[in-house]
């Protein structure tokens, strides 16, 4: 047990990137102590400005291989160079300069989880919520958070094949904004300066039902996973 009664983990995304992690932070009551920030937890992204490509990169070795995603000759490289693009950057930036904010076309970035022991870690951080709880909380696909400037959605990446790992996604976007400011964030996003990073103003807060909410999706899919790990082992 930590005494200073502050517990604090990081989460990294499956994709390994140093940049691409969540942080989680929960104050710990001490006894005979009535810490208000006690029964809420503090996410904190911890993401970068991905969209840089200006051309897309193939390799040369994949050049007449047209099943490799690297190929010139295949459409989805371009498709995947779109998404990850300055182009799509400026999309985004000039549907939000205008108001018009789609979940699916308007994602700014987002991790995944998918290790057992990872999400079993998650479970466990999300646990020092329970005394807190609702009793009755029903089950939930996804859940919403927002900071001063994100709306952040959690919810589990489902393949649809009983022979792929599901993943506990976390995926952002701007929140719908009024007016000059919501101007000059779409400009400076589109020209790749606001960047997610480090910053208190980026943090997101996880109520009691907020963490069971999430807790049952986490437990979710370690069941899932567990069930796919144990059938790849036995074949
Ligand atoms: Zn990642």
């Amino acid at each position: 047990m930590n005494d200073i009664g502050m517990m604090r983990e990081y989460f990294g995304c499956e994709c390994g990137s140093l940049p691409h992690v969540f942080e989680l932070t929960y104050f710990k009551p001490r006894p005979n102590d009535s810490n208000e920030d006690s029964d809420i937890i503090y996410l904190h992204l911890f993401v970068e400005q991905w969209r840089r490509g200006i051309f897309p990169w193939f390799g040369w070795e994949d050049i007449f291989n047209f099943n490799s995603c690297y190929c010139p000759f295949n459409s989805h490289l371009y498709k995947d160079f779109y998404c990850g693009s300055i182009y799509k950057r400026w999309v985004i930036a000039i549907q939000h300069f205008f108001g018009k904010n789609t979940f699916d076309d308007t994602i700014l970035d987002g991790t995944g989880i998918m290790d057992i022991d990872e999400l079993k870690r998650l479970y466990h951080f999300l646990e020092y919520l329970d005394p807190y709880a609702p009793k009755e909380v029903e089950e939930a696909k996804e859940i919403m958070l927002e900071s001063d400037t994100y709306h952040l959605q959690i919810l589990i990446d489902d393949l649809g094949d009983p022979k792929f790992e599901d993943e506990i996604t976390t995926r952002f976007q701007f929140k719908p904004q009024k007016g000059l400011k919501r101007w000059w964030r779409a400009i400076k996003y589109g020209f790749g300066c606001c960047q997610t990073n480090y910053g208190i103003e980026d943090e997101f807060v996880i109520t009691p039902k907020d963490a069971t909410l999430l807790k049952k999706m986490v437990q979710k899919v370690i069941k899932k996973n567990e069930e796919v790990e144990s059938k790849n082992k036995s074949m």
